[in-house]
Formats: structure tokens, sequence, C-alpha cells
């Protein structure tokens, strides 16, 4: 039995750090759950790395392992983000502060805030989510991670959402990924799927075994096929319904009939697959977003 040294940040709630030794050796991997506080298969996954340190089991071969429970208060809530807050996951570039006067930040900004220097001290992360509707599981490579994500026993790997929409910029993993680091996101499953923790220590473990921290075979599952976001469609009024439900990753072709509302039609403006289509969406915010197949 190997002994862990486990430590709970006293100065940071929802962080806690294992390692071989206590000076907490790079690399300094961000393992990160509950972002949105209603995904909790990460936290199964805190759980279990933490039980096996505590049994000296862990198969941890080198550096830190970073525990990071994101959003804590939205997490007690069982909801996405608080009440009077925001998503947590879209503000950790901090541009608010700019554009909003402190007197209006809620719980996620000042804790986007106090995350964001332990997010730029990373080497590497995996940011663990589950999704309001049924989906297969799938990754977001971040930028450079393209290849290590394809690693990751997922079927399909999206990347450049930069490239077509505006959430890329604000997610906690930017911050990784900005400084050339290695970050993949994964949504797990459907939130309250009881596959979405099997799957999210797979991949937690696939990850770190990519790295050659992880000191235990682990099996290779399918490699990813890499999807390029190129598209993002609004939804343009609060009727807009799709023609009939949309699977994640379903094919569709140029000029198909996607949805429509009273006054106008929304067809594909070219051949791809849909990602994450959900027409429940608020008005503004994208339907479904259109990926195709790198070569
Ligand atoms: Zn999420």
């Amino acid at each position: 039995m190997d002994a862990f040294h486990i430590e709970v940040d006293a100065d940071l709630p929802g962080v806690r750090r294992i390692a071989r030794s206590a000076d907490l050796p790079r690399p300094h991997v961000g393992v990160i759950a509950a972002l949105h506080g209603d995904e909790t298969c990460g936290l199964s996954v805190h759980h279990a790395l933490h039980e096996a340190a505590m049994r000296g089991t862990l198969p941890l071969a080198a550096g830190t392992l970073v525990l990071i429970h994101g959003n804590l208060e939205a997490t007690q809530l069982g909801v996405r983000y608080t009440p009077t807050g925001y998503d947590l996951n879209r503000i950790c570039n901090l541009a608010f502060r700019a554009t909003l006067p402190q007197s209006r930040w809620g719980y996620e900004h000042r804790r986007a805030l106090e995350l964001a220097p332990l997010l730029d001290d990373l080497d590497a992360a995996i940011d663990l989510h589950s999704a309001g509707a049924p989906t297969v599981p799938f990754a977001v490579a971040l930028p450079g991670a393209e290849e290590l994500s394809r690693t990751l026993g997922v079927r399909w790997v999206t990347h450049a959402w930069h490239e077509a929409s505006d959430i890329a910029d604000g997610v906690a993993l930017a911050r990784v990924a900005s400084r050339g680091k290695p970050a993949a996101a994964v949504e797990c499953g459907q939130h309250h799927d009881r596959q979405a923790p099997r799957v999210a220590w797979a991949i937690t473990a696939r990850f770190l075994r990519s790295l050659e921290l992880w000191d235990e075979p682990v099996e290779p599952g399918e490699r990813g096929r890499l999807l390029r976001i190129f598209a993002s469609l609004p939804k343009p009024s609060a009727e807009f319904r799709f023609v009939r439900p949309l699977q994640g990753f379903e094919r569709v072709r140029e000029g198909q009939l996607l949805g429509r509302d009273r006054s106008s039609e929304l067809r594909s403006p070219a051949d791809g697959y849909a990602v994450l289509p959900n027409d429940a969406v608020p008005v503004g915010k994208n339907v479904v977003y259109l990926a195709r197949e790198d070569p």
C-alpha cells in the first residue's frame, strides 16, 4: 500500500489535492467537476479518487491531482447555477469585471475570480459534465488537445468551438488551453444517467493514462472521430420548434428543414452533424451546432 498526501485547500472551498508527496509535484492536473451544479458525475469521480488515495491503491504515477468542485452553491441547490448568479463556465475569462458593476455580481462571479489563479496554475485539466437531454458521451477538445481527446474512449470529439460560437472564451478550460496546456471537457451522458459516473471515471483514467500519470492499464475504448464545429444556429423566436426531434450527432443535409416558427424556416446551411440540439433554449441561444468530420 502506498501512502498518499491528501490536502484540503483551506482557502478555496471545494478544492482538494492528491499527490505522492507533500511538496505537490508537477504536473498539476485538474479534475474539474460540477462547474454546473447539477452535473454530479464528476463528483463521484472525485469521491472515487479520494477513496483510492485513502486506501493507498490509487495508480497515480506522478504529479498532483487537483480536484475542483466548481459550483458548490448550485450543487447544494441541485441547479445549473444559482438563481441570482450566472453560468460559471461562461465567465471564467473574468470579462465581467469590465462590463458588470460589482453590485450585480452573484456567487458565480466571485467563484470565477477565486478559481482563476488555480486554473492558471494547472498543467493539464479534464472537465466532467453531463447534459440535460439524453446524449452519447462526447468530448470537447480545446485547441491543442485534439489528439489527446481522441484517446478518451468516446466516439465523438468536437473541436474548434471558438470558430463558430461565443461560449468558448469564458469556459474554465480556456485558462488552461490558452497557455498551451492540454485541456478537454466531456459530456458523460444525461444528468441522472446511472452510467454517467462510470463513464466519467473511465474517461478520467484514460486522460491520466495518456498523460503517462496512470500506472494501471485502461481499456482503450474506441478512437474518437474529430468533428469541427462550423456553425451555430440561434433560436429565432419563442415559438420556434424542430420539425422533429434531432438526435445529437445525427447527420443533416444541406437545405434540410430543421425547424420553424410562424414566419420563418430554419434549414441546415451545409451537410454535417447536429451537435447539442435543443429547441428549449432561450431565444437567441443556439438550438443546434453543426459539425463536419475532419479528414
Ligand atoms: Zn455542464
